[in-house]
């Protein structure tokens, strides 16, 4: 509390991210980055930027990042939005299209960040629970409301709608934003993208924090109908012209580019994740079925907080939410073969004692 704060500052509660700890020898399970490095072809293209015109604004627009994207994903670039991070894309999405008078709807169990954002812009919100299996059913969200987001798949749980199911929610809700938040939607499910000429009124954002391995470099997309886009665009322009520096232009360009390096880091992130999931129930852990690139489980016979402490010490980190419902699991992040050993080696001793 601060004489000097305004009212609003006092009232916010601020989302903590996972710890990004100083010490560098720790296996870093916490934060659902990718454990391989970004293509080559998008390294070699942000220092060819930096040679060359660091000097110079980047380009407001980011119009040859949004004709990449338009062209992957088959869509016009008036229906691509970009930002720094997809968090940022999230924030504009909340101000410009999920603040209305009748309260948005989320599960109760979802992003964190989600109700932060509502609390800055001052947005009702509604949390629904997710079934006893930690899914999502459609049905519940038939209710009156302003408009709905979720993550699919579900953070933190991994678990996947199919897209009949996304359908079902849009089909229930034509007067209302549908938001799909698909952080991880490349390890292993169908992207909503291929709803958008269908439904006015979908959003669909997604990052490459996690796929492709740019946590770093601070990029996010959203992607729907030309409208919904001009209102993020508005807000984006009365906020930040240049939220994407050149590096970041240049290195998510080159980055979709190399599709085949994508292809084969994906599918190498998802053969570790099987693995893992067969060794730790084998290990008597619930593994929950995962579509992202980490696991959620629970072990019946040991308090999850205690568990993470217990691998904390032999140099593991792994993301544990004190949160009812999930107060048990812990989120533990699809890591490299080696650093899975290390895992699956340092549970084997903990288990044991
Ligand atoms: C990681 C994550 C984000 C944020 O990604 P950035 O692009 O790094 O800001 C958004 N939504 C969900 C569900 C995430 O897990």
């Amino acid at each position: 509390m601060n004489r000097f704060w305004s009212s609003v500052v006092h009232k916010l509660t601020p989302y903590v991210p996972g710890e990004q700890p100083k010490q560098t020898d720790l296996v870093k399970l916490n934060t659902n980055e990718n454990p391989y490095p970004p293509s080559p072809k998008a390294l070699l293209a942000m220092s060819a930027e930096a040679a060359e015109t660091l000097r110079l604004y980047p380009d407001p627009n980011a119009d040859r990042l949004k004709q990449t994207l338009a062209d992957y994903y088959r869509v016009t670039p008036q229906q691509v939005f970009v930002g720094n991070g997809s968090d940022e894309v999230l924030a504009h999405t909340f101000m410009g299209l999920l603040k209305q008078d009748l309260p948005l709807l989320f599960p109760d169990i979802s992003y964190s960040f989600y109700p932060v954002y509502c609390g800055l812009y001052g947005i009702d919100y509604q949390t629904i629970p997710l079934n006893e299996t930690f899914e999502i059913e459609p049905a519940d969200y038939g209710i009156p409301n302003g408009a709905i987001i979720f993550p699919n798949p579900n953070a933190p749980t991994g678990r996947l709608l199919p897209l009949s199911s996304i359908e079902s929610i849009l089909k229930q809700n034509t007067d209302s934003v549908v938001v799909v938040d698909e952080a991880y939607i490349d390890f292993g499910g169908e992207s909503a993208i291929a709803l958008v000429d269908q439904y006015p009124n979908l959003l669909v954002i997604q990052t490459l924090s996690k796929s492709r391995s740019l946590a770093g470099l601070r990029v996010g997309f959203a992607i729907g109908h030309a409208e919904l886009i001009e209102a993020l665009e508005r807000v984006k322009n009365s906020f930040n012209s240049y939220p994407l520096d050149r590096f970041a232009i240049s290195g998510a360009v080159a980055a979709f580019e190399d599709q085949a390096y994508f292809a084969e880091q994906c599918q190498r992130v998802m053969s570790t994740r099987e693995r893992l999931a067969e060794a730790m129930s084998k290990m008597g852990f619930l593994v929950l079925p995962s579509a992202a690139n980490f696991l959620f489980v629970s072990h019946p016979d040991w308090d999850a907080a205690t568990l993470a402490a217990q691998l904390r010490e032999q140099a593991i980190i792994v993301r544990h939410f004190k949160q009812a419902r999930i107060d048990q699991f812990l989120r533990i992040t699809i890591g490299t073969d080696e650093q899975t050993q290390r895992l699956l080696d340092a549970l084997a001793s903990i288990l044991k004692r």
